[in-house]
């Protein structure tokens, strides 16, 4: 069905952060699938993972123990300092779990009619119950009735929570980003989630954090949250979990990871063996070449290479992010540079109007960086500048 309005290009294969069309043409993926792929395109490590487990087994069910499933539970919990997880096979479906969960976790204390707390200009899926938590009428539009049981404060506003509070006794969550990606890459102040911890303690809401974006390494942690020194409640994963294989995670610790029993939940091919044999290996691949750390890295070169060339451009509102997650803010749309870029040979795509986003892979390299930004900051300058 007609659900994107997509590029004209076809892609065959991939190497680390290049890609080949099927005319042979060479590109540089600054997106990684949207965060997705991580690792760069056709990893060795997760490619003999897959074809390894591909010609064992695919599939039984969640009916019988899981191998995979099981070491893929105990090395994300124990890098994530959480309990237990729920794996499903998409963020969406990752959020719904949560979302159930803060639901199941309310109901058992006695609050049948529960609300989550979530902000404006988040994404959280295309579900029915994650595009109401959405904050962007674009995507609810036309879908109503949406689900009942959310509340919205403005984001990075402490201050908006403690009115909405006051006013609304079954808050029994809050569902948020770290750092907003469809939202325009906005970084919220840097004791946003310090704050939020210690006021879901005092309410005793459940802070649920959305990481399908921002986790993985991806800013330079291998969870966003880490930066903070906080610990969630409750965080999804999906995106850059398996480097492509489709796969979502719900994990949870505490009071939150006790909500579940059987029957309460569950998935047919969530957590299935190919899916977590792909994890595995992103992990392992993740914390032996410390790529979270590396991230930060070239994500504070590509910040400085990007204000070094744009700094005086008129046109140029902000240049923001963490990591290898990066949003150039532009005064204008700017929908247009995403094939103008294509043309040239370069994958970047533009999110909220007018913010140029960049999630390359993070085995990205100095001079891919470079290569990068050269190439990017030409765009943009002939873009805003047309005449020059
Ligand atoms: C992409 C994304 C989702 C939705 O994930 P899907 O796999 O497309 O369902 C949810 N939350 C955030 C923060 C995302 O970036």
């Amino acid at each position: 069905m007609s659900t994107y309005a997509r590029l004209p290009v076809t892609f065959e294969r991939g190497d680390g952060v290049w890609l080949w069309d099927n005319m042979g043409r060479q590109y540089l993926d600054a997106l990684s699938g949207i965060a997705v792929c991580g690792l760069g395109h056709a990893h060795p490590a997760v490619t003999q993972a897959l074809c390894a487990q591909a010609g064992k087994l695919l599939h039984t069910s969640n009916l019988y123990r899981i191998a995979a499933q099981e070491q893929l539970a105990e090395r994300l919990t124990a890098l994530a300092g959480m309990e237990r997880v729920f794996f499903a096979n998409s963020g969406a479906e990752a959020n719904e779990a949560a979302i159930k969960l803060a639901r199941l976790y309310a109901h058992r204390r006695g609050i049948t009619q529960p609300t989550i707390l979530v902000t404006e200009g988040s994404f959280h899926g295309r579900t029915l119950a994650t595009l109401t938590a959405t904050g962007n009428r674009k995507t609810q539009a036309g879908f109503e009735p949406l689900v009942q049981g959310f509340v919205r404060v403005p984001y990075n506003d402490i201050a908006a929570i403690e009115m909405v509070a006051a006013n609304c006794p079954s808050i029994v969550a809050v569902l948020v980003e770290p750092i907003q990606g469809e939202g325009g890459v906005i970084v919220p102040a840097d004791d946003y989630l310090v704050q939020l911890r210690q006021y879901c303690d005092q309410h005793h809401w459940l802070l649920m954090l959305d990481e399908i974006q921002t986790g993985m390494g991806r800013t330079g942690q291998l969870f966003a949250h880490q930066h903070s020194a906080i610990q969630p409640d409750v965080m999804t994963l999906a995106k850059g979990l398996a480097n492509g294989v489709p796969i979502g995670a719900c994990l949870a610790r505490g009071a939150a990871a006790e909500v579940f029993a059987p029957g309460n939940h569950g998935s047919t091919f969530g957590g299935n063996p190919l899916a977590c044999c792909a994890a595995l290996a992103v992990l392992d691949t993740l914390t032996n070449q410390q790529l979270a750390t590396r991230a930060g890295e070239l994500g504070a070169q590509l910040f400085n290479d990007l204000r070094a060339q744009l700094n005086d451009v008129a046109g140029v509102v902000a240049i923001r992010g963490r990591g290898l997650m990066v949003g150039i803010e532009l005064d204008r749309d700017c929908g247009v540079l995403v094939k103008q870029a294509l043309d040239a040979g370069l994958l970047i795509n533009v999110t909220a109007g007018r913010v140029i986003r960049l999630l390359p892979p993070l085995i990205i390299t100095p001079a891919q960086i470079a290569q990068l930004v050269e190439q990017l900051t030409q765009l943009i300058r002939a873009f805003l500048n047309p005449s020059h």
